[in-house]
Parts: C-alpha cells; sequence; structure tokens
C-alpha cells in the first residue's frame, strides 16, 4: 500500500505563493477568468547574443512555468522578441543589411541558448515587427481619448500627466510630473517621469512602417502591451522581467494598457533580481559579462549553468562566479551518480521506516519550499538532505526496493523543475564549438575541451572495457597508461564498489 506522500504521481496539490510587486505582498497566484494561468514575459531585445544575465531572469520564469505545471496548473504563456529598436536599427545600418536579416541570426541564436539551457517554450512567441497593426490600434484608441497625442514630426506620446495612477508599480515619486515634458529614446535616464514614446516618425534611411497613424516605428513599451493584450486579453493573471523593467518599461505598459482598455491590465507582477558580477550588474555596457558560448568554450556545462543560476531564489541578487560554477557542476555529478545508482543499484526486498520517512520528509519540504515564492535554495537543500540520507542507507543495505522507487519518484518530481539530471552536456559542448568554428572563434576555446570532445561516449566505453580487462590479465601498464591518457583528456575515471565509472571533467 501506498503511504500518504508516496506512490502518486503529483505533489500534493499546492498553491503558488509568489510576491506581487504591483501589491508588495506575498499572495497566491492562480488563474482568473479562465482554466489557464495567463502570463506575458518580456523576451530579448535580439541586438546580440544574450548574456547569462539575462538567461537568469529567463531560467526563473521557466522555473515558475514548471513550477504551476507540477502543481497542477495549465498556462498560456507569451514571450515577446523585439525585433526592432534603436540599437538594432544602428546595428544593421552600420551593417548595411536590412533589420530582419540582422536580428533573425540572435534570434536563432537565442533559441539554441533555451534550448542549451532546458528552457521550456512558451505557448506563443510574439515578434514586434509582426504585431505592428495591434499596436497601432492601441494608439488609436489613445488619441481617441486625448491621452496619445502627435507631435509636429510625426511621433505619438504618451501623456502623463493624465495618467493619476502612474507610478503605482515602482512606488517611484513621480509627483513632479511636468505636463509635455517628453524623452523618446528607449534607454531611459533612471527617474524621469516624462511623456514617452508610442510611436517614432520615420528618420531618413531608417525602417519604418505606413500606417492610419502615419509612417513610423512602435516605441518599445507599446509592444509589450499590444502583444500581451493580443494573446492574454486586457486582462490577465502574471507579467514577468528583470528587475530592470519596472520602471519605466513595467509602469509604462500599465498605463498605456490601462488608460486604453479601462480595465486592471497584469494582476500579478514578478520581477526577477540581477545577476551580479563583483557587486555590479552583470550587463553589456559595463563590459562584465559572459554568454553562455563564452562559458560552453571554456569547458563548462550547460546542465551547471542551469542549476547555478537557479540556485538562488529569484527574489534575491546573485553573484556570479566561477567558484559557484564548479560547485554546480560537482552538485550535478552527485545528483547523477545518485540517480544511476537508485535506478540500478541492487537493493534488498522490501521496505525501511526511517528512509521512507526521510523521502516522504523530502518530497514535502521540496514542495513546501518552491510554494514559498519559489525558494529554489531550499528546495535544493530538501533533494540533497534525501541523497545524503539514501546514500547512507545503501551504505549500510538498509535502502530496499521499495525506497528505492520512492525516492525515484521524488527525484524525478524535482528534475520536471531543476531539469539537470539527463546529460545531453557533451552535445551542446560540441554545438557551441562547431559554432565557434563558423563563426572564426576556436580559439576562444579551452585546449582539454578540444582533445575531450574528439572522444565520443562509445569510445571512452571502449577503451574503459579495455582497461578493466587489462587489469584482469595484470597488464597494469596498459591499464595505467589507458587512465592516464583519458585523465589528460579531461575524463576521470573512477573505480567505485558499483562498478568503473567515468565523467567528463
Ligand atoms: P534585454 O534583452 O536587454 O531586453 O533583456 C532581457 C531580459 O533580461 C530582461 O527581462 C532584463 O530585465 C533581463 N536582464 C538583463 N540584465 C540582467 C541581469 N544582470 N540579471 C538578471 N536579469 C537581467
Ligand atoms: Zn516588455
Amino acid at each position: 500500500m501506498p503511504r500518504a506522500g508516496c506512490g502518486r504521481d503529483t505533489p500534493d496539490v499546492a498553491t503558488l505563493q509568489l510576491f506581487n510587486t504591483l501589491s508588495g505582498k506575498v499572495e497566491p497566484l492562480t488563474p482568473v477568468g479562465t482554466p489557464d494561468l495567463r502570463m506575458y514575459c518580456c523576451g530579448p531585445t535580439v541586438y546580440n547574443y544574450g548574456h547569462i544575465g539575462n538567461f537568469r531572469t529567463f531560467l526563473h520564469v521557466d522555473l515558475l512555468r514548471r513550477v504551476l505545471l507540477q502543481f497542477g496548473l495549465t498556462v498560456q504563456h507569451v514571450m515577446n522578441i523585439t525585433d526592432v529598436d534603436d540599437k538594432i536599427i544602428r546595428n544593421a545600418t552600420a551593417a548595411n543589411i536590412p533589420i530582419n536579416q540582422y536580428t533573425a541570426k540572435y534570434e536563432q541564436a537565442f533559441f539554441e541558448d533555451l534550448t542549451a539551457l532546458n528552457i521550456q517554450l512558451p505557448e506563443h512567441i510574439a515578434r514586434a515587427t509582426e504585431c505592428i497593426p495591434e499596436m497601432v490600434a492601441l494608439i488609436q484608441q489613445l488619441a481617441a481619448k486625448d491621452i496619445a497625442y502627435r507631435t509636429e514630426d510625426g511621433s505619438w506620446y504618451f501623456r502623463l500627466a493624465r495618467d493619476p495612477e502612474y507610478g503605482k508599480l515602482s512606488k517611484k515619486d513621480l509627483e513632479n510630473i511636468t505636463d509635455g515634458a517628453r524623452v523618446d529614446l528607449d534607454e531611459y535616464e533612471k527617474d524621469a517621469a516624462r511623456d514617452f514614446a508610442l510611436w517614432k516618425a520615420t528618420k531618413p534611411g531608417e525602417t519604418s512602417w505606413e500606417t492610419p497613424i502615419g509612417p513610423g516605428r512602435p516605441g518599445w513599451h507599446i509592444e509589450c502591451s499590444a502583444m500581451a493584450t493580443k494573446f492574454l486579453g486586457q486582462s490577465f493573471d502574471l507579467h514577468a522581467g528583470g528587475e530592470d523593467l519596472m520602471f519605466p518599461h513595467h509602469e509604462n505598459e500599465i498605463a498605456q494598457s490601462e488608460c486604453a482598455s479601462g480595465h486592471p491590465f497584469a494582476r500579478h507582477w514578478m520581477h526577477v533580481r540581477f545577476l551580479l558580477v563583483e557587486g555590479r550588474k552583470m550587463s553589456k555596457s559595463e563590459g562584465n559579462f559572459y554568454t553562455l558560448r563564452d562559458l560552453l568554450l571554456k569547458g563548462y556545462r550547460a546542465s551547471a549553468i542551469r542549476f547555478l543560476l537557479l540556485s538562488v531564489p529569484y527574489c534575491n541578487q546573485m553573484n556570479f562566479t566561477f567558484d559557484g560554477l564548479t560547485e554546480s557542476t560537482n552538485a550535478i555529478d552527485r545528483l547523477r551518480t545518485f540517480a544511476k545508482r537508485i535506478k540500478t543499484g541492487t537493493f534488498p526486498q522490501g521496505r525501511d521506516e526511517s528512509i521512507a520517512a526521510a523521502t516522504i520528509k523530502a518530497e514535502h519540504d521540496y514542495t513546501a519550499a518552491l510554494a514559498n515564492d519559489l525558494n529554489t535554495a531550499e528546495a535544493r537543500a530538501a533533494i540533497f538532505d534525501l541523497v545524503r540520507a539514501a546514500n547512507t542507507a545503501a551504505d549500510h543495505g538498509t535502502l530496499h526496493t521499495e525506497n528505492a522507487a520512492e525516492i525515484l519518484r521524488v527525484l524525478t518530481l524535482f528534475d520536471a523543475v531543476f531539469a539537470v539530471l539527463e546529460d545531453h552536456d557533451a552535445d551542446l559542448t560540441r554545438a557551441a564549438l562547431a559554432w565557434a568554428e563558423r563563426e572564426g572563434r576556436l580559439d576562444q576555446a579551452a585546449p582539454e575541451l578540444l582533445a575531450t570532445l574528439a572522444l565520443s561516449d562509445a569510445d571512452i566505453d571502449a577503451l574503459v572495457a579495455e582497461r578493466t580487462q587489462a587489469k584482469k590479465t595484470r597488464n597494469f601498464a596498459r591499464a595505467d597508461a589507458i587512465r592516464n591518457d583519458l585523465l589528460a583528456k579531461g575524463i576521470l575515471i573512477e573505480d567505485s564498489k558499483d562498478g568503473v565509472r567515468w565523467k567528463r571533467k
């Protein structure tokens, strides 16, 4: 008979309690009005390769999505791709190519990076350049209420003085809003409360669209308002993004959307705090950034990067270090070795009560931690407590077959969210090397990596088997030569009670 907490396919159905930037409180996140939880996450601006700070945000949104699914909800998740903005136009013009040709390369790279980091694709991907009519319609709605106004050059602005609720998300003190003071850059001064651009008039040589409000291109904020509404309706459950987007981007989204529709826009707002390097935000402009590809070429694994970036809860800033990345690699090795032991080990029939209790506790603590504002650090700790207890039990012969089945079920729950147990790392690194070769960047790859990857898993299995055979026939010179040769190529052979294992360092 399965016991409480064991033997089911899903954990106790929990309700996620999530901090809401808008209310300033931790609140239950549940769908309103439709069975699906409707969520929108601001996506990338595809003007270059994303850095791992950007991916920290996308990873925590992926984690949120996976937790909601695990807690029994269905989701409608939308992410935009900003494929027109000042930087894109500037770079495409410098390269003398159309903007869509310029962005295609970085959009493809972005999706490759999502796949490498095991980030699930949202239900809807919305490209800004494919939603221009919806943006224009929204500006027309605001114009009809005299909240949007046109300037002499043909640009359109949002009249901030008409929105008494402006500032309610970021809680900034914005009392001195000067009627008519404007800003038309996509990159804002930090605390400026100014009328912001909804539509930018065509400048010579720039990409533009002919529309009923005149020729031009959309401002950044209107993109997200229009795309969220297109796929999710005027009111929906959750809007997410990095903490830098809270002001002015999200504040402006709320202003535009709520002034146009008269209804609340997103009910719940989630902001992922920054990834830092030596105390400063990782960013392109600071020059202190690493892309996923930089790290793969240095020999770090995609799974370790995922695990590291998820290890600190989204509501805390996190400092990136290479030591942290090495620890994360070791943690994944421990988990994978443990999962293999539980799956393939031979255990006595039956069930040990004490390890069964530890398994139930781990499942409970894991679920409770995630339900409590996505506390990934505690969820991780709950699983590592189980690994420790179960390894000790297995060493002492007290772990039984039923315990192994129950532990495996908890590991499966854990991995449906953290998604690090399946090992695709060598393939991903190979793909990164192939990309570096195409881009002429192979000189950035660690030499050891090139040697390691020249060997396939099957080659290594064959050499390890040959070494085992050599040991049996007491040909220790050959056995040592194989071990040393593999070690020089970054492959570590480990002799254990359960047999011989190898891993790429
Ligand atoms: P961008 O492509 O610059 O529009 O950014 C994509 C996403 O990454 C946005 O949600 C940003 O808020 C987020 N982001 C940018 N830098 C960081 C960072 N250092 N840490 C966490 N998130 C970031
Ligand atoms: Zn946005």
